[in-house]
């Protein structure tokens, strides 16, 4: 049978960056291993040490999870399609605001001019608009996705949005972020994007939370909440989000991006999955990088974000088709979108028939997510830049790695490496001197840590070290006098 394998963004560098494969296979097994055949690098990202499927990569067979059929022993026919969604993540909904809350709401002169839109619209119209003016909503994450969605909701009228980030505004970010300005570098963003929604619309309530969620405050946050919508940018916020919100009993708008593309679900609600459905466990930590460290294109969180703020409308209206059990991907800069059916898991540790997990104060996020030193791996030794600057103004005999992609490079050198992407790093092995001291350098010092565990599974012994906090860290010890690098 022919079928096609449709890969996303996040898992193409272990395809060499093509979107599409044909192979010929009876099952979906056989057509993951024609997939990895042909690409063998492929085979890391999908499945681990014992060959079982990683529990991050989702395959969907012509828009159903392969999970709700017959795994991968589910049969192909000719023609089908099998798209592989790595955790970067229907039907008419009931209002989450009650009438009685609604009722509450009083619509005057001014509201009439400001929400006319709406209100011509027989979808929201006058009950739609009160049900979004007495709505509560948390905006998890003020980077790009979440500005987009803020600032939607309070344009729309939204009576109170919560506002949660404990980062400062960056001016790296200020090229996909509209709703912070040049004026509000190094500012908190909760109060940034407080100020910037007061000039949108005063007529909002706005609440700052600038503690970072975890565990110990996530439930008491969002019970204060109807919705949350999910912007964040890291897997530890991501299942502690999931995880408060079906513990609370509150929708989770959930929105990712890759570079070009976007990923937008709902999740948490009475019948859909939680992210821990779709996701049963995290990557491996450095696996699929963050959209800070593989870069967005400009337009992407705008066309995600106001995604994500029209599936808030609809659940606060109760009215339109909400991506519950469904997820939508969409790749902007070729023009292609999925929209895949998502399942619950019976067997969810959290909102499954018989759950385990109770209260988000049971888990420990970072350890789930591979951020805490497992005690059973050899540890890795890090080196410091100051470190490095020395040993290489002493002339010392050392071989330095940069396993960042060819484009990476390109925007700033690191002169006297040799660039094998991690991709490479095993059949290239034999570039490394065992008996000198080998350092690897990447982006932010993560990816590094990744290249070393690789060469140590496929055997090299020689001494490695992580460069801490990789190029952007030493950029400024080493070359303190280069200025601009393009
Ligand atoms: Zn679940």
């Amino acid at each position: 049978m022919e079928v096609k394998v449709i890969i996303a963004a996040s898992l193409r560098t272990f395809t060499g960056r093509t979107p599409e494969v044909k192979v010929n296979a009876a099952d979906v097994s056989e057509a993951l291993n024609a997939l990895t055949d042909e690409y063998p690098e492929a085979a890391k990202g999908l499945f681990d040490e014992n060959h079982d499927l990683r529990d991050f990569v989702g395959i969907y067979l012509n828009d159903s999870d392969i999970r709700t059929l017959k795994g991968l022993n589910t049969k192909l026919s000719d023609g089908d399609e099998l798209y592989l969604i790595p955790a970067i993540a229907g039907g008419a909904c009931e209002s989450v605001i009650s009438t009685e809350r609604m009722k509450e709401v009083s619509i005057g002169d001014k509201e009439i001019r400001r929400y006319n839109n709406h209100l011509q619209l027989k979808e929201i119209s006058i009950k739609g608009q009160k049900r979004i003016m007495a709505g509560r909503v948390l905006v998890a994450g003020l980077g790009a996705l979440g500005g987009v969605v803020a600032e939607r909701l309070a344009a729309a009228g939204v009576g109170t949005i919560g506002l949660a980030d404990a980062g400062d505004v960056t001016l790296e970010g200020l090229q996909v972020q509209t709703i912070h300005g040049t004026r509000d570098i190094d500012r908190p963003r909760a109060a940034s994007a407080k100020d910037r929604l007061k000039k949108l619309n005063p007529l909002v309530n706005t609440i700052t939370h600038q503690e970072k969620l975890s565990a110990e405050n996530a439930e008491e946050i969002v019970a204060g909440y109807d919705i949350v919508v999910d912007a964040t940018d890291s897997f530890v916020s991501r299942y502690l989000i999931s995880d408060a919100c079906v513990l609370c009993g509150k929708p989770d708008v959930f929105g990712a991006m890759y570079q070009f593309e976007g990923f937008v679900t709902v999740l948490g609600t009475k019948d859909g999955p939680c992210y821990r459905c779709l996701y049963p466990s995290p990557p491996p930590a450095g696996i699929v990088p963050s959209c800070a460290a593989s870069g967005v294109m400009n337009a992407l969180p705008g066309i995600t974000g106001a995604m994500m703020a029209a599936e808030v409308l609809k659940l606060l209206t109760g009215s339109g088709e909400p991506l519950i059990g469904k997820a939508i991907t969409l790749d902007a800069w070729n023009i292609r979108y999925h929209i895949v059916n998502t399942a619950r898991d019976k067997g969810c540790p959290v909102c499954g028939a018989d759950p385990s997990i109770h209260s988000a104060q049971d888990i420990d996020y970072e350890d789930l997510c591979g951020l805490r030193e497992n005690p059973h791996e050899e540890p890795i030794e890090a080196i410091e830049p100051a470190e490095l600057a020395r040993r290489i103004s002493d002339g010392e005999k050392i071989t330095i790695i940069d396993v960042r992609e060819p484009h990476e490079r390109a925007i700033r050198r690191f002169p006297g490496t040799i660039a094998i992407p991690i991709g490479q790093l095993a059949r290239r092995q034999k570039e490394l001197d065992p008996d000198i001291d080998t350092i690897f350098i990447c982006r932010e010092g993560k990816r590094s840590i990744l290249a070393i565990r690789t060469l140590r599974e496929a055997g090299y012994e020689g001494p490695m070290y992580n460069l801490k906090g990789g190029f952007e860290a030493a950029a400024q010890i080493i070359f303190p006098n280069e200025g601009a690098w393009l």
